[in-house]
């Protein structure tokens, strides 16, 4: 599968700012849907402890909500989180795991998106990609056919030169001017290559994983548990045993979309509307800055 170095529904800049998929993490989901769906296995429980240390934070006082388990006097083992309360004042009472459990759960299946709206938004994603493609290498070429004429014109101007018809200063006027414009030229040229990324697999990527996180949560065990929620959530508060949960943009874009489904039976349309408005855009970098060459 793909990851990518982009940053959805904003601009490009390759290698510059954290890619919203973590090569490591994408591999490891990869893992647990082959592993755990080919081989019907399942998660190990023997090891259970806190899955959700360092995922929660206290919605009254803002420190770090920790697990910890407690025997009951008949013996039987139970974790439970509870706000550290570390130099704060803060009245948050400890929230057994069960219920915190649930309530994500139930988040995931909010995400959750059925086969067929998937393999429909998929497509819209594919014929959005073609036109996309269509209107870079377009426009690349037409970047391309300009560098040539200005190549084509500092070789005259040389000639020119070599001839006496122009003078010393006028050479150098335009060599400086030609040059300039061929430098920014490459670079706008590189920047479409640059940006010539696979949205369609990134795209389809994200509807794989909305479609079955609620599953594979189910399948894994507390690490790759861990690391799901920290790939899917980017913020869970606990308050009064209730989870606040903040979902990464495009999962959160997944989330609202669902909500407005119950409410809606427009459902398809909408879901295109959704996930095409969700792909991130390319960055034209230097609009025609330039004067454009004389015909
Ligand atoms: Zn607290």
């Amino acid at each position: 599968m793909y990851y990518g170095d982009f940053i959805w529904k904003d601009k490009i800049h390759v290698g510059v700012h954290e890619p919203i998929i973590n090569k490591v993490l994408w591999k490891n989901v990869q893992d647990i849907l082959d592993s755990r769906e080919n081989r019907g296995k399942q998660a190990k429980w023997g090891t259970r402890h806190f899955t959700f240390k360092g995922l929660l934070e206290c919605g009254e006082c803002h420190r770090t909500v920790t697990g910890d388990k407690k025997t009951k006097s008949s013996g039987k083992e139970y974790v439970y989180y509870r706000c550290t309360k570390y130099k704060s004042e803060c009245s948050q009472k400890p929230v057994n795991e069960n219920a915190i459990n649930e309530q994500i759960e139930q988040a995931l299946k909010d995400i959750e998106l059925p086969k067929d709206t998937v393999d429909y938004i998929t497509e819209a994603l594919k014929d959005s990609l073609d036109i996309k493609r269509d209107t870079t290498d377009r426009e690349r070429k037409r970047l391309e056919d300009r560098k040539i004429k200005l190549m084509t014109r500092l070789d005259r101007l040389y000639e020119d030169k070599l001839d006496n018809n122009i003078t010393e200063d006028f050479y150098n006027r335009k060599f400086n001017e030609y040059t300039e414009q061929v430098t920014d030229l490459d670079s706008r040229i590189s920047n479409y290559t640059q940006a010539d990324i696979d949205y369609y697999r990134y795209g389809s990527g994200i509807l794989e994983l909305a479609h079955k996180a609620s599953k594979l949560y189910r399948m894994a065990n507390d690490e790759e548990k861990r690391e799901l929620l920290g790939y899917l959530l980017s913020n869970c508060q606990l308050i009064d045993k209730k989870l606040v949960i903040e979902y990464r943009k495009p999962f959160e874009m997944i989330m609202k979309r669902n909500t407005s489904f119950r409410t809606s039976e427009n459902s398809l349309t909408k879901a295109k509307n959704t996930l095409s408005g969700a792909l991130p855009s390319v960055e034209r970098t230097g609009r025609d800055s330039n004067p454009q060459l004389p015909p």
